[in-house]
C-alpha cells in the first residue's frame, strides 16, 4: 500500500482540506496512474456535502483524470509506463450482467458499478476515493485512452462532463435537421453546446445568466434564450426535436417540456437533490418523451474520446490550485464558472 496525498470532506458542512489516503499496489491488472489534473464536476458538490445522501466520509471527490502511468502490472497489455491515460466516472463493475455485456456498465446490476468515488472499494475496503490526489490505481479495462494531441487539462472533463452530454446526444441520434436546446451553461451545458453543433444540430441554450450569451454563441449555439424571460421562452413553443437539461438545482421542467413538439424528448442529466414535479398534461399533448441518462458505458466513453481527438474538441477550462477547492466549489454554486474548473495537480504534492 501506498500513501498518497488528496483532499477529502470529513463530514457534509466540513471544508474539503489534505487527508492522506492509501491507494493498492498494483495487481497483475491495474494500471497505477500519476495524475496531471482533475476536473471539478457539480456530483463532487452534491457528494462531498451529501445533497443525495448516502455519502462516506472522508469523502474524496473527482472522477474527470488524466494523468501518466507510473506502473502497470504484469497482465497488462494496453497501456505501459510513460503513457497518457484517463479515469471517468468507473472504476470496475461485473462485466457479466446484461447491462454490462451491452457495454452499458454504469447500470451494472451485479449487484452494481464500482464509481471512483464513494463506492465499496472491493480491495481496501472502505469506500473508493477520486481523482482530488496525486495518484490512482484501476484495473485496465476502466482506463481510458486520450490523444496527445489535445490539452491535456482541457480534456480531463471529457471523462464525465464530455460523456454525460456526447451519450444521450447519440442515444436520441441527435443531427443535421434538428432543433436542440441545452438548458444551462455549466461544465454539462458547454459541452453539449459544442457536441451537438458538431453533430450538425441548430443549437438554442436556455440559460438563466444573461452574460453568457456571447460565449455560448461561441460554443455553437446558433440562439440563446433567457430562460426568466417568459416571451421569450413562448416564441419557442411546440418547435424542439430534443432538449437536455444539465441544471443542478430545482427549476420548472414544464417551461420546457412546452417547447418540445411531437415525439419530441426532453433528457434529464442534471440531478437536483429534490424531486422536480412534472404536470402529465405537458407529456399527454402532444406526445412528448421524458427521460433520463447517466453518464455512458467505457466504450462510449473512448469513442468520445476519439471523436474529440479527431474533431479538436476539448472543454473550456479554468485552471485552480488544489487548494482553491473550496472557493471553487462556492462560484460553481453562483454559476460563476467558464466553464469547467480543472485542478492542476502539481499543486497536490507542493
Ligand atoms: P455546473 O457547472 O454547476 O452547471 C450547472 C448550470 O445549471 C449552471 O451553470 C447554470 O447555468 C444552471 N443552473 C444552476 N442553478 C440553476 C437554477 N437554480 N435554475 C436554473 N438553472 C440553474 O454543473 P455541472 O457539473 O454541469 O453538473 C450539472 C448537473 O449534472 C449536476 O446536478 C450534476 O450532479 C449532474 N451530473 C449528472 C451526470 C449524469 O450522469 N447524469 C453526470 C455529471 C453531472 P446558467 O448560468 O446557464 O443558467
Ligand atoms: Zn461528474
Ligand atoms: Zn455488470
Amino acid at each position: 500500500m501506498e500513501k498518497t496525498n488528496a483532499f477529502a470532506a470529513q463530514s457534509a458542512t466540513s471544508a474539503l482540506a489534505p487527508f492522506p489516503i492509501q491507494r493498492r499496489e498494483p495487481t497483475a491488472r491495474d494500471v497505477q496512474i500519476d495524475i496531471l489534473y482533475c476536473g471539478v464536476c457539480h456530483s463532487d458538490i452534491h457528494t462531498a456535502r451529501d445533497e443525495w445522501g448516502g455519502t462516506s466520509y472522508p469523502c474524496v471527490p473527482g472522477h474527470e483524470i488524466v494523468g501518466r502511468v507510473t506502473k502497470v502490472g504484469r497482465d497488462v497489455t494496453r497501456f505501459k509506463e510513460g503513457d497518457l491515460a484517463a479515469v471517468g466516472c468507473l472504476v470496475d463493475s461485473c462485466r457479466t450482467c446484461d447491462n454490462c455485456r451491452a457495454d452499458l456498465e454504469q447500470f451494472c446490476d451485479n449487484p452494481r458499478a464500482t464509481f471512483t468515488y464513494n463506492s465499496e472499494d472491493k480491495h481496501l475496503g472502505g469506500v473508493t476515493f477520486g481523482g482530488y490526489s496525486s495518484r490512482i490505481v484501476v484495473v485496465e479495462d476502466f482506463v481510458l485512452r486520450v490523444s496527445d494531441k489535445l490539452d491535456l487539462a482541457a480534456t480531463a472533463p471529457l471523462l464525465c462532463a464530455g460523456i454525460t452530454t456526447y451519450s444521450p446526444l447519440r442515444k436520441w441520434k441527435v443531427g443535421k435537421g434538428h432543433k436542440v436546446g441545452v438548458v444551462g451553461l455549466g461544465g454539462l451545458g458547454h459541452m453539449a453546446v459544442k457536441f451537438a453543433h458538431a453533430f450538425g444540430a441548430h443549437v438554442v441554450l436556455f440559460t438563466t445568466s444573461p452574460g453568457k450569451t456571447e460565449d455560448a454563441r461561441r460554443l455553437g449555439a446558433a440562439e440563446v434564450v433567457v430562460s426568466k424571460n417568459g416571451d421569450e421562452m413562448a416564441k419557442h413553443n411546440n418547435s424542439f426535436d430534443f432538449i437536455l437539461d444539465t441544471v443542478s438545482a430545482k427549476h420548472d421542467l414544464g417551461a420546457y417540456l412546452t417547447l418540445l413538439k411531437r415525439d419530441g424528448a426532453m433528457v434529464l442529466v442534471g440531478v437536483p437533490p429534490e424531486p422536480v414535479p412534472v404536470a402529465v398534461f405537458n407529456l399527454i399533448m402532444p406526445r412528448r418523451q421524458l427521460a433520463g441518462s447517466l453518464i455512458g458505458g467505457i466504450a462510449e466513453t473512448q469513442e468520445m474520446l476519439d471523436f474529440c481527438g479527431d474533431h479538436g474538441i476539448t472543454c473550456d477550462v479554468e485552471m485552480i490550485r488544489m487548494d482553491q477547492i473550496n472557493e471553487a466549489y462556492e462560484r460553481m454554486l453562483k454559476s460563476d464558472v467558464k466553464y469547467r474548473f480543472v485542478i492542476d495537480m502539481a499543486s497536490l504534492k507542493s
